[in-house]
């Protein structure tokens, strides 16, 4: 029996509804696949607790995660409460100090599923966005002076080192992948340092790899190949600011931020990951039972594979590829009619009703 020790924290929001979801799927595959177990601990952890004690997580909240196999995360984000306290007081609270720099964001139209790119066949549209996930520019470095006078001033510096890890982890997913083609996002025309040095990273480290294609792109002229050539897109490397932009576009280019996964890997597995689904708390839908569960569900298939459960992650993965494909099981943000409860219930009938 391997059994998997995993910290919930589903945080605020729709956050709560998905991540519940999503741990009913869990307990169902480990059942139908059997020598498969997960003992859940969960974490009140967010908005509420904030109210409640000040911080957003206790101040040895990390020590009480630390030792798990990985860590299933909802949202941070409550209308009470200022974005930046609970983003920095919680999911950044844990990503920065856990060293989980590789962001890694895959992006397709799922079966069943109408992208907004009425043109697009589903191959057509297969990425993986690697985000790098420690420094750029949510680094934490800057400052505010002079507040209330009119001389007040602002800084947020965006905070880059030589260390190539992030553009080795993507030249060698791209390498894993079939197409073997990885393009580097980058601003390098307009900032003048610390891009020049990220391309140059980019160049040195390629060749390492011989036989990845690569190019270079600057980010405002992806946004329109995202839109316009999709079909040449495979790997993506980029900044935080840049791929957490790039990457709501291609939750949208592929039908709903509401399917689209994340995994926060320290690749080193010097601490426990963390899988969330990429959208956020949600406040027009919260308390509805409307949210689609498919963004939390595909990361869990990614936490299973990062867990080495490779085949219990590919009986989810067809599971919610048998379930996308049959409307009745959309969410509103798809189009359709369908509930949280809904979807979470094909997902687990296909589950328990599939042979291979
Ligand atoms: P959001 O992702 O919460 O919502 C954007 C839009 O997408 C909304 O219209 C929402 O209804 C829709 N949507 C998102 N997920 C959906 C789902 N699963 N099913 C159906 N529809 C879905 O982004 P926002 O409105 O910019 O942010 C709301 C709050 O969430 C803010 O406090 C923000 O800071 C926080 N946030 C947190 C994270 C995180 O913790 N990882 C990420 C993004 C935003
Ligand atoms: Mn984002």
């Amino acid at each position: 029996m391997s059994t998997y020790r995993i910290a919930a924290i589903p945080g605020d929001g729709i956050g709560t509804e998905v991540v519940a979801a999503g741990i009913e799927v869990l307990h169902a595959l480990a059942k139908r696949e059997g020598g498969l177990q997960f003992k859940v601990d969960h974490f009140d952890w967010g908005g509420e607790y904030y109210k409640k004690h000040g911080r957003m997580m206790p101040e040895n909240g990390r020590s009480l995660i630390r030792n798990h196999d990985a860590i299933l995360f909802g949202s941070a984000g409550h209308p009470d409460i200022p974005d930046h306290i609970t983003l920095w007081g919680l999911r950044l609270a844990i990503c920065q100090p856990f060293d989980q720099y590789a962001n890694v964001r895959p992006t397709r139209v799922l079966p069943g599923i109408t992208s907004p790119l009425r043109s697009v066949k589903h191959e057509e549209l297969d990425w993986v966005i690697v985000r790098e996930n420690s420094e750029g520019e949510y680094a934490g470095v800057g400052g505010r002076v002079h507040q209330g006078s009119p001389l007040e001033a602002a800084t947020d510096v965006a905070m880059f080192t030589r260390v190539a890890r992030i553009m080795r982890f993507a030249f060698q997913l791209a390498q894993s992948r079939p197409r073997k083609r990885l393009t580097v996002v980058t601003k390098s025309n307009a900032q003048r340092h610390a891009m020049v040095m990220w391309d140059e990273i980019a160049s040195e480290i390629a060749s390492e790899f011989k036989d990845v294609t690569w190019d270079k792109m600057l980010v405002d002229a992806m946004t329109m190949r995202m839109v316009m050539r999709p079909e040449t897109i495979d790997t993506v490397v980029a900044t935080n600011l840049h791929a957490d932009i790039l990457s709501d576009l291609a939750a949208a280019l592929a039908g709903s931020l509401g399917i689209a996964p994340t995994a926060n890997l320290n690749p080193e597995r010097a601490f426990p990951s963390m899988f969330e689904p990429i959208h956020g708390s949600a406040f027009d839908i919260m308390g509805k039972g409307i949210a689609n569960p498919v963004g939390t569900f595909w990361s869990a298939v990614m936490m299973l594979e990062h867990l080495g459960e490779k085949a219990a992650g590919d009986r989810l993965m067809k599971a919610i590829e048998r379930v996308t494909a049959d409307k009745r099981f959309h969410t509103p943000d798809l189009g359709g009619k369908a509930k949280t409860a809904d979807v979470t219930a094909a997902v687990i009938d296909a589950i328990v009703g599939a042979n291979t």
